[in-house]
C-alpha cells in the first residue's frame, strides 16, 4: 500500500453531526423568529422534526405555514440568512476528536468542505478546526463553480501540504459527489459510513466509490 503522508477530511457528517448544525440553526431562527414563529422551544422542536422528513428542504416554509402565515421569499430569504451565520453549537464526533489529535505530528492534516462560505466558516471556527489540522480549505474560498467533484481544492491541498497526490487519503460520507476528484488524482479514497449520516444511501457517482469504507474513524489507519 502507498505510503500516506496526509489525512484530508470532509467536515459535514464526517467530523461533526451535520444534523447538529441543522437543530442549533433551526433553534436560532426560532429565538430570531419568535414574533411570527411563537414559542421558541415548540417551534424549535417542530423545525427539527421535519429534518427526517422529505420537508427538510422546505422546514421555514413548512413553519410558516403551520402558523397560518404566508411563506413570502423575503421572510424565508431572512430565516435562511439567520440559519447559515448563526454561531453554531457543534462538537466534533467523539471518532473524530480521537483521530484528529492521534494524528495530529504524524501525518500532515487538512479539512477540505463544500457549502455556503459564511455558514462553513462558522462550523470551522466552532469546532476549532484551524487548530486541529495544518489546512482547511472551504471550496467557496476559491470562486464560484470550484465545489466538489470540482479537483482545484485537492490540487490545492496537495500543494499546501506539500505532499504528491499518492501520498494523501481522503476521507468523507458522500459518495455522490466526494470522491471523484480524488480517485482521478489518485489519492486513496475512504467513506465513512455513519447509522445516522444523511448521505449514508445515496449512489456514487460514476467514478464516486470510494476504495476504502469504514464504521468508525478509529480504524483510519487501518485501510492503508
Ligand atoms: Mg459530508
Amino acid at each position: 500500500m502507498a505510503d500516506i503522508q496526509a489525512v484530508i477530511f470532509d467536515m459535514d457528517d464526517t467530523l461533526f453531526p451535520e444534523r447538529q448544525f441543522a437543530f442549533s440553526g433551526f433553534a436560532a431562527v426560532a429565538a430570531v423568529f419568535q414574533q411570527q414563529l411563537g414559542d421558541v422551544l415548540t417551534a424549535t422542536s417542530q423545525m427539527c422534526a421535519m429534518f427526517d422528513t422529505p420537508n427538510r428542504r422546505r422546514v421555514f416554509n413548512v413553519i410558516l405555514e403551520q402558523q397560518g402565515l404566508p411563506a413570502d421569499q423575503h421572510t424565508i430569504d431572512r430565516m435562511i440568512e439567520t440559519y447559515r451565520t448563526h454561531q453554531p453549537n457543534i462538537n466534533l464526533f467523539e471518532d473524530a476528536a480521537r483521530a484528529l489529535s492521534r494524528l495530529k505530528g504524524n501525518y500532515k492534516l487538512g479539512v477540505i468542505s463544500d457549502g455556503p462560505l459564511v455558514m462553513q466558516q462558522g462550523k470551522v471556527k466552532a469546532l476549532s478546526l484551524r487548530d486541529k489540522v495544518e489546512e482547511v480549505i472551504l471550496t467557496a474560498e476559491l470562486g464560484e463553480g470550484f465545489g466538489k467533484p470540482h479537483p482545484k481544492a485537492f490540487e490545492q491541498m496537495v500543494e499546501r501540504l506539500g505532499v504528491e497526490h499518492q501520498a494523501c487519503v481522503y476521507i468523507a460520507d458522500n459518495p455522490s459527489k466526494d470522491f471523484v476528484a480524488p480517485n482521478a488524482l489518485g489519492w486513496l479514497t475512504v467513506q465513512i459510513v455513519r447509522d445516522n449520516g444523511i448521505y449514508a444511501d445515496v449512489k456514487a457517482a460514476e467514478g464516486g466509490a470510494a476504495a476504502k469504507e469504514i464504521q468508525t474513524l478509529d480504524d483510519i489507519e487501518k485501510v492503508w
